[in-house]
Formats: structure tokens, sequence, C-alpha cells
């Protein structure tokens, strides 16, 4: 589970105000949406649409300054202005994505030797692991990635080592 945030500015705020109280019921529950399925402050079309009057809640929002037009994945709605900063998505839920790039920068500086066990590692079995974890704020830097087995890096887990 994660927390949609409201601040305790937005009770006073004229942008609160000028969406009125029906769209500021749809900013709260389009904001827990968005916030448990990890959508970065997106909003979905067909969401807004579940509520009576949904669409022109929407444009309030907008007209409002508090949501503007978007698209994700291809899919039309809306976007919480700011979310980054007021909803920022807990460590444990960051995504640890490694480009192709940097997966081919560390592979060709480790070669097939899992850093884990030190054992040989099947090309199509190639895992990037993060030395320090991302939920223990470990990054992309290449000193912080090592060529792993798949089950090595599982097993691993959220753990150091
Ligand atoms: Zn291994």
């Amino acid at each position: 589970m994660t927390w949609f945030r409201v601040d305790d500015g937005l009770c006073g705020h004229r942008k609160t105000r000028r969406a009125g109280l029906p769209a500021m019921g749809l900013w709260t529950v389009a904001g827990s949406y968005s916030s448990q399925q990890l959508l970065d402050g997106f909003v979905p079309d067909w969401f807004v649409t579940t509520w009576p009057s949904g669409r022109k809640h929407a444009a309030a929002l907008v007209t409002a300054g508090l949501w503007t037009a978007a698209e994700h994945d291809g899919d039309q709605g809306w976007q919480f202005h700011d979310w980054e900063q007021c909803n920022p998505l807990p460590p444990e839920f960051k995504r640890a994505w490694i480009p192709s790039a940097l997966r081919e920068l560390v592979v060709s500086r480790d070669g097939l030797v899992c850093g884990l066990c030190h054992g040989v590692v099947e090309g199509s079995d190639v895992h990037i692991d993060h030395v320090v974890p991302v939920v223990h704020g470990g990054s992309n830097d290449p000193v912080n990635l090592q060529v792993a087995h798949s089950r090595c890096n599982l097993r691993k887990g959220g753990r150091v080592r």
C-alpha cells in the first residue's frame, strides 16, 4: 500500500477554491487511484468517466491548474501537477530498471562471471545486480552494478550481501 499525500496548504489554496468541492472530490479519489496503481500522478480518462460528470470536473481541475491533459502508454487522461515533489515513490517501489547500453557496459567490464558466487554465467542467464540494492539507496552508477546469475540475484533480493 502507498499513501496519496494531501499537504496542509490545500485547504486554503486558491487553486482548490477555484476548482470547487465536486472537482476536489474527483482529485482526491483519482489521486488515491494513481498512487495505488503506481501511475506517478497519471489518471486515465476511463477512471474519470466512472464518476458522475467526471470529465466536467476534470476540466475544472485543468482550469484551476491542478491537472494537465496527458497520455500514458497510449491511454488518454490527466496528470497531477507537481506529483513528483508531493508524492515521491517510496524506494521499495522504485523500479531498478537498467538501460541496455549500461547493461552491455557492465557485461563487457565483468565478463560472464557472477559477482555473487564467482561462477560462470550463461549469456541468457545474465542479471545485472545492484551491489547496494535500490531499496537501500543504491544507484545505477556502474561501480554499483555487477553481473550475476538470475538465481543469485533473486536470492540476494534486498540484502546487501
Ligand atoms: Zn552466481
